[in-house]
């Protein structure tokens, strides 16, 4: 049996979720986590206020841009933090936003369990939370949307029960019923694609006036949310530089996010209504 000198029976990890940039929508659970921290595992754009909260001798560890500029490899990451738990560390794994929310927590847990080690999920406020939040977009609305959905404008192929899997990534995504009246479509890594997205939202029969806005940078210093139709999004994206990290909003909850917009819609209401 572990016993508590022994430093593997100490040793775990806590998947952490940072939220979208502000330090201020860190959870005080996340917090605590990072006070135990001997180890945080981090990924790219994460304020250095929040790493703050680890203590100063816990060794901080990025695994966004090494020397060469590239991404470390998932397996190595997994690697990583099982060799440090091995060692009896408390390992906080920090992530972007909501660790289960396109984050590979899932991967991690799973990588971390298969290695017999402990680990928990604290969750954090994802990017289409924080953007909508800021943005005064409310992702549902009883007037307006019953629905919403995350999807991934770019992506690695989707395992099925199928032979092999079948070709995940932009062109083989249907989305068309997950956009239009009453439904409201959040796009997590699409600003790159977003014309062909438009292009093949359109294709599939959603309306090119169909209001979207791009969310960029939410909640970090110089955040902006834009607006335009769908038939746009694309001349859009380009036209005003769009930079990563950005959320595409589609739907009709797009126009509640303006005061001008939203009187405007309101004024067409009061007129149908006449
Ligand atoms: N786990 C994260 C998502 C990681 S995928 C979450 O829950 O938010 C990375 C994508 O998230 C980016 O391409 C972008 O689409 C979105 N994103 C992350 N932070 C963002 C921010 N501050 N503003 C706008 N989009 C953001």
């Amino acid at each position: 049996m572990a016993s508590l000198l022994d430093p593997a029976a100490r040793g775990r990890v806590i998947l952490v979720g940072a939220g979208p940039g502000d330090p201020g929508l860190l959870t005080i659970k996340a917090v605590d986590a990072l006070r135990q921290a001997d180890v945080v595992v981090h990924d790219g754009l994460i304020d250095p206020a929040v790493l703050d909260h680890a203590p100063a001798h816990a060794q901080r560890i990025s695994v966004a841009k090494q020397r060469a500029r590239h991404t470390l490899p998932q397996e190595a990451i997994n690697a990583l933090i099982i060799a440090h738990v091995r060692a009896g560390s408390i390992v906080v794994r920090l992530k972007g936003g909501d660790p289960f929310v396109f984050g590979r927590g899932g991967e991690e847990v799973e990588a971390v369990r298969a290695a017999g080690l402990p680990v928990e999920v604290i969750p954090g406020v994802s990017a289409a939370l924080g953007g909508a939040a800021e943005a005064m977009l409310p992702l549902t609305h009883r007037d307006w949307s019953s629905a919403v959905s995350f999807v991934a404008g770019q992506c690695k192929p989707v395992l099925s029960d199928a032979a092999g899997g079948v070709e995940g990534g932009l062109s083989e995504q249907d989305w068309s019923g997950l956009a239009g009246k009453g439904r409201t479509l959040v796009i997590y890594m699409g600003v790159a694609n977003a014309a062909a997205i438009a292009d093949k939202l359109m294709a599939d029969g959603v309306d090119p006036g169909l209001p979207v806005a791009v969310i960029e940078k939410a909640t970090l210093p110089g955040h902006r949310a834009i607006r335009t139709l769908l038939a746009d999004l694309g001349d859009m994206v380009a036209r005003e530089k769009v930079q990563s990290p950005a959320i595409i909003v589609a739907g009709e909850v797009v126009l509640l996010s303006d005061a001008e917009n939203r009187l405007q819609t309101l004024a067409k209401q009061a007129e149908s209504f006449a």
